[in-house]
């Protein structure tokens, strides 16, 4: 991010342009709905802007700039449509100390105007720091017509109740309360006393509302893209007041949380959380018994490997109501990257989810049975351990020639693939280098088409 966004206050404040021709027609006409204090300073102002001086909604210099126009201004425009004008002038209002904007001049420019959707005091500011102009307006338009032309109104009535609103305790119920009053009521609302009459009635309804009662969904995240999240997980986020999460939880789909929801780090590390199980039990309990509806967001499924039974018998011993929304769950997601089934007729009539690690350390498994030929199972948390399983398998007749592939940040743009055999799996994995969360398949190498194709990454395997 070049630029940051933010709302200046300009209430009162000196904003001067100098420019008189269409470009500073444009930006007039956005100023003018400021309550900013409009300077322009033009030799040939165009008819309108004489208009406006002549109501009395700007001020006209009608020269050319000199030093001291700018003095005290918050913001100046360039707008002359020439460039040694715009040079010129910026650097003048340089001198006396305004931030300056050259029109169709991003490089020169202090700040640059994003488009605007304007239903005041709800304002919505669009920017592409200059790269995309068209996308801008295309977002304008979207939100144009999405946004009810009501909503300022909505806005100012609902600021002017805010005091009445204290009633309320703090927290979910009084966000419940504009969640209402702006998704319920407020769309049939068309006039002020109308809008008045429903918060009215939303703050009576809500006053004698029974206790909410707080509750907690285990839900999966997937495996990073957010395209893989359930719309069952996208709601959830959506209306969450308490996220807590796994490290492993992609930031993409974080940033898809409902704006006012308290995100909480769970803090696990790949095996064995750096907050203790307990702590986060306590975690999810604490703030469902308070009347928060909870969303433990968990990387994959929340069924696989994820600690879910020792959370539920948390909420159950604490009678909080909870559910469980499942994931696409790492295996899934890179199984479909190699384009391979997980089983298939004729090789693997089963498939096994198992772990590297359990809490006793290195995970003991069936390795007579997983030496098999054909035999498939989907490794979690494999990496460390891949020396371990690769001795284990050998020594119980695997074939050292069966195909491993290791997909490492499956479904995210950093996604890598390592296809090798047992016999290479260590130093092949070494080599890689990866460190991020990886997916081990026994048994399983990319199809023959993907792994030819040029843009399928491949690491080759050390020798
Ligand atoms: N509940 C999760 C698994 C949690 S255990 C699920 O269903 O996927 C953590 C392990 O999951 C990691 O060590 C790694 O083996 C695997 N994993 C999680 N996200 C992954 C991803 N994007 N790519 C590859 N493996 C991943």
């Amino acid at each position: 991010m070049k630029h940051f966004p933010i709302f200046m206050a300009v209430e009162g404040r000196r904003i001067v342009l100098s420019g008189g021709g269409d470009a500073a027609l444009a930006k007039l006409r956005l100023l003018l709905k400021t309550e900013a204090r409009l300077t322009v300073v033009a030799q040939n102002a165009a008819p309108e802007i004489h208009a406006w001086a002549a109501e009395g909604v700007l001020t006209l210099i009608p020269r050319a700039m000199e030093p001291g126009d700018a003095m005290c201004a918050r913001l100046f425009y360039a707008a002359n449509e020439d460039e040694a004008e715009d040079a010129r002038v910026a650097s003048l209002a340089h001198a006396d100390g305004a931030l300056v904007n050259i029109v169709d001049n991003l490089g020169d420019s202090q700040f640059i105007t994003p488009a605007i959707v304007d239903r005041d005091p709800v304002t919505v500011a669009i920017g592409t720091e200059g790269a995309a102009p068209v996308l801008a307006r295309a977002i304008k338009k979207d939100l144009e017509e999405k946004l009810p032309p009501t909503l300022g109104l909505l806005a100012r009535v609902g600021k002017a109740f805010r005091t009445r609103v204290e009633a309320l305790p703090f927290g979910v119920k009084r966000r419940d309360f504009w969640s209402d009053y702006y998704f319920k009521a407020g769309p049939a609302v068309t006039g002020e006393a109308e809008a008045q009459t429903a918060l009215e009635d939303l703050l009576g309804q809500h006053l004698a509302a029974p206790e909410k009662e707080g509750r907690v969904d285990l839900v999966g995240a997937g495996p990073g893209d957010p395209e893989l999240l359930t719309l069952k997980a996208r709601k959830a986020l959506d209306t969450a007041d308490v996220i807590i999460y796994d490290r492993l939880v992609a930031p993409e789909i974080l940033e898809l949380a409902r704006r006012e929801a308290t995100l909480l780090s769970a803090g696990k590390e790949g095996f064995g959380p750096s907050v203790t199980q307990d702590a986060i039990n306590e975690m999810i309990v604490s703030h469902a018994r308070g009347g928060a509806y909870v969303v433990r967001l968990k990387s994959g499924d929340p069924t696989v490997f994820g600690r879910l039974d020792e959370e539920i018998e948390a909420c159950e011993a604490s009678g909080v109501a909870w559910r469980i929304i499942p994931g696409i769950t790492s295996a899934s997601a890179a199984v479909a990257i190699l384009g391979q089934s997980l089983t298939k007729r004729g090789r693997n009539s089963g498939v096994r989810f198992i772990t590297g690690h359990d809490t006793k350390g290195f995970a003991d498994h069936d390795w007579r049975a997983l030496a098999q030929p054909g035999e498939v199972a989907a490794i979690y948390m494999g990496k460390k351990s891949a020396r371990f399983l690769q001795g284990r398998l050998l020594m119980h007749g695997a074939d050292p020639a069966t195909p491993v592939t290791v997909i490492e940040n499956a479904s995210r743009p950093t996604q890598q693939i390592l296809s090798t055999t047992l016999a290479e799996l260590e130093p092949a994995l070494q080599n890689a280098g990866f460190d991020g969360p990886a997916l081990t398949f026994l048994g399983l190498a990319p199809r023959a088409a993907l792994a030819a194709a040029e843009d399928f990454e491949q690491k080759e395997a050390a020798s």
